[in-house]
């Protein structure tokens, strides 16, 4: 496909912009580029073709099944985009004065007040941009916490390899030293390993639950209380809350601070570097770090205090992604009392359905708690470690295989603790029928692996793109067009 710089023609253009109606306002010299930029002259029909050709070779969640693991990649009901589109939210700007926002303003007052009984917290923050961010920020709390009990001994953040990647990579880059404990062969936190790691160099635990096996730890109180016991305090990794949303709370878990992705469970669209919201809940005694403004509610109505004594300081620029809350709140109040559980129920059972389909021909990971009988959460693991040791089929062959039946692939390659892994999380939204289907396809690719190997190692066929190098891909993007 033709770039829009190879369509370019010279003198094309497709001038769009209202004429200026306000004095220019003239660049300082050293702002000022020495030669102009080279951009592409095109006429409007040109352009949108080339999106709506970008658009076609695209799949998302309007397109078909998108199974992709730790990553909730549901249907989101259109009315809140509507609500986020409204023009009173919309068209408010960071700086105007709070009397003049006080609607928006209570849309994060509301939204935070029902996560904070969503989640079981005190205070909640819709700064962090993302699980990340907000993992981040939870623990430069943690971290402001001991240093105002003049503790500062405590530097190191327990992490059980069943975490998500994110939490060692958070942990090391709030200044902890990270220490990492392996799961049981059951894929639950090792108490025994959990209580030989805590000291009184224990700054806390992050854990996350569901961890990345979709196994809800049945020992989470006890592992609370393991690091509460030993002065430390517990983290908990909510990105994926919609396996217990209204259900089950960390806070009643013994957890003092939590990430909520608000992009992935509370309905704005996850992926491709969209805006999302990490927003981080507390409990009481963290409150007083929360990140700078916090909201507050006075005579006046409700306002950002800046001033915050203790405050670990400014995380993001302005309010956070403010239409991310609109959109969660929207589908707060849509769902209610009784529809939030029902998300969770929904996501569970169709996850267990899925792993049920599949038990039979497929090796579900850990191998130990799964034959058991446990129930997955929101998410399951298959390994196909066995078929490509016996078959050469590997992970990447099946989720090329799935492109051509009109599915986006699961997660591969992780969790890092199963090898040759799949990760699917069906997600509450899908129906039994595309569930089904989506079995019988991976159940169809698990024997054609016997019958016709070389058919899974040659997919995709369909796609334009089948199989990039995708190291190089990912190392060395081309990312600038070359004028040569
Ligand atoms: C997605 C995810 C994160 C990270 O969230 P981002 O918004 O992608 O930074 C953290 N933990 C878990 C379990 C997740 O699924």
């Amino acid at each position: 496909m033709e770039l829009l710089f190879e369509k370019s023609r010279a003198g094309r253009s497709c001038s769009i912009l209202p004429m200026c109606d306000v004095p220019d306002a003239p660049l300082p010299a050293e702002a000022i580029r020495k030669t102009p930029p080279q951009l592409p002259s095109l006429d409007e029909n040109e352009i949108s073709r080339h999106y709506s050709a970008l658009a076609k070779r695209s799949f998302g969640v309007n397109d078909g099944f998108y199974p992709l693991g730790s990553c909730t990649m549901k249907y989101n009901p259109k009315i809140n985009e509507e609500a986020a589109s409204l023009r009173g939210f919309t068209d408010v700007h960071p700086l105007q004065s709070a009397a003049t926002v006080q609607g928006a303003l209570k849309v994060l007052e509301l939204c935070g007040s029902y996560l904070c009984e969503l989640s079981g917290m005190d205070a909640m923050t819709f700064q962090p941009a993302a699980g990340s961010h907000g993992e981040f920020a939870g623990l430069l709390l943690i971290k402001a916490y001991h240093r105002a009990r003049k503790d500062a001994a405590r530097t190191k953040i327990i992490v059980p390899d069943s975490a998500h990647g994110t939490n060692p990579a958070s942990a090391a880059m709030a200044g902890f030293a990270v220490v990492n404990i392996a799961s049981t062969k059951d894929g639950y936190v090792d108490i025994d390993a959990l209580k030989a790691a805590v000291g009184p160099d224990t700054a806390g635990l992050m854990l996350t639950n569901p961890n990345t096996l979709g196994l809800f730890d049945p020992n989470i109180l006890e592992i609370t209380d393991i690091i509460h016991k030993a002065g430390g305090l517990n983290y908990y990794d909510g990105a994926n809350l919609n396996a217990i949303a209204g259900v089950a709370r960390p806070g009643d878990m013994g957890f003092d601070a939590a990430h909520l992705n608000l992009h992935k469970t509370f309905s704005t669209p996850h992926g491709a570097g969209g805006p999302g919201a990490g927003a981080i809940g507390c409990k009481a005694p963290l409150a007083a770090f929360l990140p700078n403004p916090t909201l507050r509610s006075d005579m006046g109505g409700l306002s950002f205090n800046n001033n915050q004594p203790d405050s670990i300081g400014r995380i993001r620029a302005f309010h956070g992604n403010f239409l991310v809350v609109v959109r969660a709140l929207a589908y707060l109040l849509t769902l209610g009392r009784e529809g939030v559980p029902a998300v969770a129920e929904n996501a569970v059972l169709n996850a267990n359905y899925m792993m049920a389909r599949l038990r039979g021909r497929f090796d579900i990971a850990p191998s130990a708690a799964y034959a058991k009988g446990s129930p997955c959460m929101h998410e399951f693991v298959v390994s196909l470690e066995k078929l490509k040791a016996e078959k050469g089929v590997s992970a990447l062959d099946i989720a090329k295989s799935l492109q051509d039946k009109g599915m986006h692939p699961p997660t591969m390659y992780f969790p890092l603790i199963v090898h040759e892994a799949l990760m699917i999380e069906p997600t509450e939204t899908e129906s039994k029928e595309t569930l089904d289907k989506a079995a019988d396809a991976l159940l169809e690719l698990r024997e054609r692996a016997e019958s016709d190997p070389e058919s899974l190692r040659s997919a995709p066929r369909a796609a334009v793109i089948g199989r990039p190098d995708e190291v190089k891909a990912a190392r060395t993007p081309v990312v600038r067009y070359n004028f040569g």
